[in-house]
């Protein structure tokens, strides 16, 4: 049942690929996870699988033992200071770096375990009052400021697009992030790559792979929907 979800949302990602002349090793799919039981995890690592995307620190750090070591943690939700010590060290990369205070919090506890984070600044690209993000005219700024901490290394940007029914919709809005990315990459900052792209969710991954996504996060598309109420 998942395994031919998965199917799917992977012949998609190879058809946006051929689309847009892009080789599928330059896009990864990050399996978004949130609220979903270990039983439907585990059944996604064992078609291959091995990047998760969660929301929640407490989720996070819950899932995260009990699943195998191999597997690589997304922090893909908004991060609050106070908890970024619970998952400095168990996560791959952190997609939503949205302030400086974050960053030097990230920093400090990255230095107290002498390990480096690396993290990708979040963009509000539609200027959307629900969601969290810097603005784009704000974004190089945070980038120049991040990168002189030590201990975190900027990889790129990340975006929740707007929720849209028809994903041609978000395309403007993911053509603008690949030329903030390029903008900011041609800069030449010590410290920072620009080389992750991470923006496409369930209803409109295939455009942002066609627009430039390295990253993709597919929660619905693989595990079905989601049942937020509580029993
Ligand atoms: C939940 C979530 C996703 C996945 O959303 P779907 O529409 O279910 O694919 C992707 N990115 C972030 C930041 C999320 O919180």
């Amino acid at each position: 049942m998942l395994s031919q979800n998965l199917t799917n949302v992977e012949k998609n990602i190879q058809e946006a690929c051929a689309r847009a002349g892009r080789d599928r090793s330059e896009v990864t799919l990050i399996a978004v996870s949130k609220t979903k039981p270990l039983s439907d995890l585990k059944e996604i690592y064992d078609c291959g699988t091995r990047h998760f995307g969660e929301n929640k620190v407490q989720e996070l750090c819950e899932k995260q033992p009990e699943m195998p070591d191999d597997v690589q943690w997304h922090m893909i939700g908004h991060l609050q200071r106070n908890k970024v010590k619970y998952i400095v060290d168990k996560v791959a990369l952190i997609h939503s770096v949205d302030s400086f205070r974050l960053a030097e919090e990230i920093n400090i506890q990255a230095m107290k375990r002498k390990i480096t984070v690396p993290i990708l600044i979040e963009v509000n690209i539609a200027g959307e009052d629900s969601k969290f993000g810097v603005r784009p005219e704000d974004t190089k700024e945070l980038v120049r400021q991040a990168s002189e901490l030590p201990n975190i290394s900027v990889k790129g940007l990340m975006t929740i697009a707007p929720y849209v029914v028809d994903p041609e919709q978000n395309r403007d809005f993911f053509r603008k992030m690949r030329q903030l990315s390029v903008d900011i990459k041609n800069e030449n900052i010590d410290n920072v790559t620009m080389d992750c792209l991470s923006m496409g969710m369930t209803g409109d991954y295939t455009v942002a792979i066609e627009e430039g996504a390295t990253f993709v996060r597919v929660g619905t598309g693989i595990f079905g929907e989601r049942n937020y109420r509580k029993e």
